[in-house]
């Protein structure tokens, strides 16, 4: 295993993108924070701690219905419980890979009657996507490969590391913080 994106370069990145974030929500008094079950937590959690805004947060939880049935195709396993008409969404991924998981997601979101609906997503993995997803407020992209730490799993594990590590290391694997 070998880090990809230390506990340093997250936390620094985490605060730009929650400064970013809280100078456009100054205005809002109707923000939620959305996050997609389980990998987003501990970003969702330290991105929100430095958020000064008033902000209420929900969550979905998504699975596939795996590749060779149905590709593309995407289950909501948990619905969010909050009422969103007329509020501004900010829907908060750990990482977009195909982009279907969010492509579903934020479609379901705006066709609720959202204000508005944004994507904050830690990593971009811009090479696998399949379908055109908009992100925001982008932290790092990176190559197309399998990360885990900060949130993301493989197999239910490692999602308590405090950095970004890639499992079948890569010599060509490279990190950099999104321009933004
Ligand atoms: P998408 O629908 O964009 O293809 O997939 C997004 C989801 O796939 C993420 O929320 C995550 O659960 C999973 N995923 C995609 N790439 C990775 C990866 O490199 N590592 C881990 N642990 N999960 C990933």
């Amino acid at each position: 295993m070998r880090v990809l994106i230390s506990q340093e370069e997250l936390e620094r990145r985490v605060a730009e993108l929650a400064a970013e974030i809280d100078r456009d929500y100054a205005e809002s008094d109707r923000l939620i924070a959305v996050g997609v079950l389980k990998g987003s937590v501990f970003f969702m959690v330290d991105l929100l701690k430095r958020l000064t805004v008033p902000v209420s947060i929900d969550f979905f939880q998504t699975a596939s219905y795996g590749a060779s049935t149905s590709p593309g195709e995407v289950r909501i396993r948990k619905d969010i419980d909050l009422p969103i008409r007329g509020k501004d969404v900010l829907l908060i991924e750990d990482i977009v890979d195909t982009g279907y998981t969010l492509r579903t997601i934020l479609d379901l979101l705006r066709f609720r009657g959202a204000r508005s609906v944004k994507l904050c997503a830690l990593l971009d993995k811009a090479p696998a996507r399949e379908v055109e997803v908009a992100i925001a407020y982008k932290g790092f992209e990176i190559e197309p490969l399998f990360v885990v730490g900060y949130g993301l799993d493989f197999d239910e594990r490692y999602r308590n590391l405090p950095y970004i590590a890639v499992l079948d290391a890569g010599d060509s694997a490279a990190a950099v913080p999104s321009p933004s």
